[in-house]
């Protein structure tokens, strides 16, 4: 098979080793840890399981994220810590994004936060990501950044207390939708095996993480099912939300997280679309695909955003059925010009 543009830029991406990563994280005394705006599982989780093993090894942390701590993750033993930036810059030595594909990504008064670090250090598994830090540690190959910092960890033997073990868990158990995407692997299990081995309560941890949702997110799933519609012969189905009914019925932002997998659930469709229009005017697009040929992370890029080839997201100007209508042509595009899977 012929290497596409995007596996000869994952191949040529100079990466760290987990040595001289370790060598940078003993080296210096102060850190900000950051990871991107709208924050999921991931980014929080590996927030906290890279920051914790830090503040074990006697390290000055912050921890900040752009939009602060959603209430879905505030469950996470030590998540208090989390703070948005508070417009002060940082004194801190080293600046860490992790899980965030692009530098803007991490928001504007994070960046300021951070504009002190001499050192900028990106760990990520965003195929997308172009290396933006001075040590970059990029692996597409991982299915979330929470599994790249477990081996991290584990191999160069930095703390694994129970604050980074539980938030490497549900770092990963969130990216990889419990354990079931295609992107799971052996090293994955092992790793979720190893977590639990070292005392991490699975029922307890799944139960808060899954079975625990606000009332609102079934009335915005009852809307987005009044919005459904299925296309290009069943293969495309897509949902949206107007800011306005945000309003009406008080909903966060996390409200909305894995929704869009039980469109994508549906027999047939191929890839799935959700489209949110936000408070600041802007429209964000979730994108997921089924079928490896369709690569949703290419159509993102088209719109300036980026991610996997299986899940990836868009935030543009526009109007919500404006912006609707051009990613879908595009998405239907893509979808006519391969066979369905
Ligand atoms: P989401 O649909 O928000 O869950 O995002 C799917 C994947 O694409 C995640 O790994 C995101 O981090 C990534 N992603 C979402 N939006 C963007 C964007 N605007 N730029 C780059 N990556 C994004
Ligand atoms: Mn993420
Ligand atoms: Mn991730």
């Amino acid at each position: 098979m012929l290497a596409t543009i995007a596996d000869i830029q994952d191949f040529t991406m100079s990466n760290a080793t987990f040595s001289e990563i370790a060598e940078l994280l003993r080296q210096h005394d102060s850190f900000v840890v950051m990871s991107h705006v709208r924050p999921d599982g991931d980014a929080i989780g590996s927030q906290l399981a890279l920051g914790h093993a830090l503040e074990e090894m006697g390290k000055t942390v912050h921890y900040i994220n752009e939009d602060g701590l959603p209430d879905n993750l505030a469950f996470l033993p030590h998540s208090e810590r989390i703070v948005k930036p508070a417009g002060e810059v940082l004194d801190v030595d080293v600046a860490i994004a992790l899980d965030c594909a692009t530098k803007p990504r991490l928001g504007a008064n994070a960046l300021v936060a951070a504009e002190k670090a001499k050192l900028w250090l990106n760990i990520d598994h965003h195929k997308s990501n172009p290396g933006y830090g001075d040590v970059n540690l990029i692996d597409s190959s991982s299915p979330a950044t929470g599994q790249i910092l477990y081996h991290l960890i584990t191999s160069e033997g930095l703390p694994m207390s129970a604050v980074t073990r539980d938030a490497i868990y549900v770092a990963v158990s969130t990216d990889t939708g419990s354990f079931q995407y295609s992107g799971t692997t052996v090293a994955t299990y092992e790793m979720a095996a190893d977590l639990v081995r070292q005392g991490l309560d699975v029922g307890d941890i799944n139960a808060k993480t899954y079975d625990s949702h606000p009332y609102r997110r079934v009335e915005l799933l009852r809307r987005l099912l009044n919005s459904l519609e299925m296309s290009e012969g069943g293969r495309l189905a897509d949902w949206k939300l107007a800011y306005a009914v945000q309003e009406e019925l008080s909903l966060k932002p996390e409200d909305s997280e894995g929704l869009i997998d039980m469109i994508r659930a549906i027999e047939g469709v191929e890839v799935a679309a959700f489209f949110e229009e936000l408070q600041t005017g802007e429209i964000r697009v979730s994108m997921r695909s089924k079928n490896p040929a369709i690569d949703v992370c290419e159509v993102a890029k088209q719109f300036g955003g980026g991610g996997h080839t299986m899940a990836a997201g868009i935030r543009t100007e526009g109007s919500l059925d404006g912006v609707r209508g051009e990613v879908l042509k595009v998405l239907t595009a893509q979808i006519a010009a391969v066979a369905s899977v």
